[in-house]
């Protein structure tokens, strides 16, 4: 029988890059728990009708993208695997009535996300966001804030050479004129446009902007731009975002074919590229969506937020380093029956103390198990075979520098905080 393998569009994140997941997951947490953010854990799977109302369904991801399927329920139901994280914690806020608690709903997620798309590289059927939503402010300062931290957290993991497109989409009273001047703009071209464009053009004629065609842009590129379409609130409310990101020292490029093609998207919207990806360039998409809450049958609540596609941002991170290892300090080499039993229960011991260990189960040759432990990283290695088992003792080996000594296994753990200096020295002199 063949064997079976994951789905197209599905990877598998191996122990042997983990290390970047494990690392973007710990540098994210800790700027975010800096900036009073709270984790939240919606369920993977919710009613399609959320996403239906949510993303709206005039849109790729919930026309053509979403993995939607009847559950066993009678009568059926529609359930839909999350294709985003907005809808849900939106619809969690509601639900948890999480305004109750007043001021201002920091919140950030991350996990799966689930897209029929055409696999490529950073593009996925499964794939993986970390995003915020800051729920309950309508102050400019809200959008810089969350523009602030996404740069910090891809700053703070290394990368360069990223861009910060920034638009305003207005109002939907601004959409409403924008809209009627560019269809009449797009119009002529319509035979010229995508196919996807030509029907959005009495559908949702802004995503046209969006299109990926490159004809479609072309004619997109000489299209009104938003920016003169903005009402006075929009534009003051544009203008202290600007602002305040030029306070911040944050750079960024104003691009007014950015587009959020929803009623419930307003004002900023933005992404934020790098020139070392492909064609899959957006690490970070976001901007805000005063109108969501209200959408989803919640009170009218200003909100905005963001999400990194984690896939992305870890291609990015391969071509600068090697995945961050996990430390290890103690490799424990035995072999005999006795020694072998004595090894186990050090191992755990040590593991209780705090250290790190890596304990060899092969009960191979001790010069195989030594090239283990030379591969391995670990700082040490304890090495039992039956003489030390006859007396109760551990040869401790510094790998660096080959030193050795014979130790009493009772006294091993006496030593610990000994240990445990000289490992911190090592490990940094490394
Ligand atoms: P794109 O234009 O690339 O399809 P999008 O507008 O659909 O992106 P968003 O819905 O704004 O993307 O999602 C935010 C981020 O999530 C994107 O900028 C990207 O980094 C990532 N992302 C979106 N779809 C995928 C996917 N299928 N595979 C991997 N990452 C994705
Ligand atoms: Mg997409």
């Amino acid at each position: 029988m063949g064997s079976i393998q994951a789905l197209p569009g599905t990877r598998d994140i191996l122990p042997n890059e983990v290390g970047y997941w494990q690392n973007v997951e710990a540098i994210a947490r800790q700027i975010l728990t800096r900036a009073a953010y709270q984790e939240i854990r919606p369920p993977i799977f919710e009613r399609t009708e959320l996403f239906e109302r949510g993303i709206g369904e005039a849109t790729d991801v919930v026309g053509k993208e979403m993995y939607t399927f009847n559950d066993r329920a009678t009568p059926p139901r529609s359930v839909t695997l999350r294709p985003e994280g907005t809808a849900g914690v939106v619809r969690a806020f509601i639900e948890n009535s999480l305004y109750a608690a007043g001021g201002v709903q920091r919140i950030w997620y991350t996990g799966p996300m689930f897209r029929y798309e055409r696999p490529q590289a950073g593009r996925q059927r499964q794939f993986h966001q970390l995003g915020v939503e800051v729920i309950g402010s309508a102050d400019p300062r809200a959008d810089a804030e969350v523009i602030a931290i996404a740069t910090d957290i891809l700053k703070t993991l290394g990368l360069s050479n990223l861009n910060l497109d920034l638009n305003s989409v207005g109002n939907p009273d601004d959409r409403q004129q924008y809209r009627e001047a560019l269809v009449n703009y797009l119009t002529p071209y319509k035979d010229e446009l995508d196919k996807d464009s030509q029907e959005r053009l009495t559908r949702n004629p802004m995503r046209i902007l969006d299109s990926k065609d490159k004809r479609t842009q072309e004619i997109a590129a000489n299209a009104p731009s938003i920016l003169d379409y903005l009402g006075s609130d929009s534009k003051r409310h544009f203008e202290q975002v600007k602002q305040l990101l030029s306070d911040l020292g944050i750079s960024y490029k104003l691009n007014p074919r950015l587009v959020r093609g929803l009623d419930y998207y307003t004002h900023t919207a933005f992404e934020i590229q790098s020139d070392d990806l492909g064609a899959q360039a957006t690490v970070c998409g976001g901007g805000r969506y005063d109108g969501l809450v209200e959408e989803l049958g919640g009170a009218k609540t200003p909100a905005v937020g963001w999400a990194i596609g984690l896939e992305r941002l870890i291609l990015l991170l391969q071509q600068l380093s090697q995945p961050p290892r996990q430390a290890l300090d103690f490799y424990v080499v035995s072999k005999g029956e006795a020694a072998e039993s004595q090894a186990l229960k050090l191992a755990q011991k040590l593991r209780q103390a705090g250290f790190a260990v890596e304990l060899d189960l092969s009960g191979s040759a001790f010069g195989k198990q030594f090239k283990r432990a030379d591969r391995s990283g670990a700082v040490a290695c304890l090495v039992l075979g039956d003489a030390e088992a006859e007396q109760q003792t551990v040869n401790l080996k510094w790998l660096k520098s080959k030193e050795q000594e014979a130790i009493a296994q009772a006294d091993l753990l006496e030593k610990a905080e000994d240990l445990r200096r000289q490992i911190a020295h090592i490990q940094q002199a490394d």
